[in-house]
């Protein structure tokens, strides 16, 4: 995967954890700006028109729920955000203020990576309709609606084909309950995390080859869940490509 004309920007007021982030980011060939204050981040993401923000929550000027909640106003790009935050509210806040997942620090690189990835993969993907889903053995075709595993046909509901089909388009990311719940079930329905754990159960129970110790539908405790891919499988044959030159 080429990420040559990829442009992160960083908003982080920790100087060295900044400097760290751009040699990674750089080091991977993505274009890095930097911002170290709210204020700043926003005009930049206004004006360096970056595909992918990093915000980190804790800014000395603004909260870093407001400058997600300001960029994403104005720019439709993935928001990561950097947490060294270990509550839950937080988290909460700021998915619900537009954030489309977060790290939480300290974090390894690699998982930073893999999670930029599946961020910009995202990006390339919207709008275009899922065909096929692979987890391990089983096969899942969207289009026709059919499921095979190891052992012959799988039966899923057209509910449960819906909440797969919403965790697969945001692949590698975090998926909130509220957004399941709206998505799949309709806004009178938001409140029905008991509802959403049943089918969630559903789904581990004809997909998952352990059902009890999940490989592909993970939960995120008190936020949501997250279908995690294996990384070949998740590039496939969706390249990404850049939103803006
Ligand atoms: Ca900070």
């Amino acid at each position: 995967m080429t990420t040559a004309m990829f442009r992160i920007l960083v908003i982080e007021d920790d100087d060295e954890l900044r400097s760290m982030l751009r040699t990674l980011l750089e080091s991977q060939s993505y274009r890095v700006s930097e911002a170290a204050s709210g204020q700043r981040g926003i005009l930049e993401a206004r004006s360096y028109r970056p595909d992918l923000a990093l915000v980190d929550l804790g800014l000395p000027d603004l909260d870093g729920t407001e400058v997600v909640r300001a960029i994403r106003s104005f720019a439709p790009l993935p928001i990561l955000v950097l947490t060294a935050r270990t509550m839950e509210a937080d988290k909460v806040l700021a998915l619900d203020a537009g954030a489309d997942d977060y790290v939480t620090k300290p974090f390894s690189t690699s998982e930073l990576l893999a999670r930029i990835r599946a961020a910009l993969r995202r990006t390339a993907r919207a709008g275009t309709a899922l065909s096929v889903l692979q987890l391990g053995a089983v096969m899942l075709d969207f289009g026709a609606r059919t499921a095979r595993g190891p052992d012959g046909p799988l039966h899923l509901t057209p509910l449960e084909y819906r909440l797969i089909e919403c965790l697969a388009r945001s692949a590698g990311m975090i998926v909130t309950q509220r957004q399941l719940l709206q998505e799949v079930w309709g806004p009178e329905r938001v409140n029905d995390s008991r509802g959403l754990r049943s089918y969630i159960k559903f789904l581990r129970q004809k997909l998952e080859p352990d059902p009890g110790r999940p490989r592909f539908i993970l939960t995120e405790a008190g936020l949501g869940y997250r279908l995690q891919l294996d990384e070949s499988a998740a590039d496939g044959d969706l390249r990404p490509t850049p939103t803006s030159a």
